[in-house]
């Protein structure tokens, strides 16, 4: 690809400002100045790039995915209400790139969030018939025991709902603290099954999204991954 749409693939700004960039000797690819607009890259080739003396993460093309350790008060949204979006978590060039993200979390949530550009595993990883197992950590409001856990795998009627949603899997860690794993995705679905269930969330942290953990990432950290989809079937 030539150097001019590789950098507005990063998300570098519009065809006339990648061209200033270029025309300014401003652009830096594994360390060589690069000065030809129509240059080959190859984007698998390149390690490091750096942009007016800074450096950038490359994002690998044609499709990216970005592990993100959600922190609490961040709307999974392009357009927020009320919290910044998570996608102001990012360093500005890569705010610009086409993503979205694969399933929400509400704002109050935390954990594994995954954003990509491609739509394919997006689907793949929310369309209900996938089953792709997910696992919360919920804090409770009232001390809970076995019958919580057992009233959540046999299926809870949610409120608005005229299906009931079953829990793969409920344990408690102890008495206020509950390891969930749901397969489905519906609208709040942890806090209306456990609310069905008759206690309450206080707390909410996705400690796995399928075969991805964060737990590596500090609050608030990202990196960019390749899935690795033999993984995702056996999920
Ligand atoms: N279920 C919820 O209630 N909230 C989330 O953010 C995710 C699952």
């Amino acid at each position: 690809m030539h150097l001019l749409k590789y950098l507005q693939a990063q998300g570098l700004g519009s065809r006339k400002q990648c061209q200033v960039l270029i025309k300014d000797a401003a652009v830096l690819i594994n360390g060589q100045l690069c000065t030809d607009a129509r240059m080959e890259i190859e984007p698998s080739n390149v390690s490091s790039l750096q942009i007016d003396e800074v450096n950038l993460p490359p994002v690998p093309l044609p499709y990216f995915y970005i592990l993100l350790n959600k922190p609490a008060d961040y709307e999974t949204s392009h357009k927020p209400q009320f919290y910044p979006s998570v996608f102001s978590i990012l360093p500005e060039p890569l705010r610009h790139l086409n993503m979205q993200a694969v399933g929400r979390l509400d704002a109050d949530t935390t954990g594994v969030l995954i954003l990509t550009n491609d739509g394919q595993f997006n689907h793949r990883c929310t369309s209900p018939k996938h089953k792709l197992p997910k696992i919360y950590r919920v804090s409770l409001k009232h001390a809970a025991d076995e019958s919580l856990c057992m009233k959540l795998q046999q299926g809870v009627l949610l409120h608005d709902d005229n299906e009931t949603v079953k829990a793969e899997k409920a344990e408690l860690t102890d008495s206020h603290t509950l390891l969930l794993t749901i397969t489905s995705g519906k609208y709040h679905q942890v806090k209306r099954m456990v609310a069905a269930a008759g206690n309450r969330v206080v707390a909410l942290h996705r400690s796995a999204f399928g075969p991805w953990q964060a737990e590596d990432l500090p609050v608030g950290g990202w990196h960019f991954f390749q899935p690795d989809f033999d993984k995702l079937q056996d999920a």
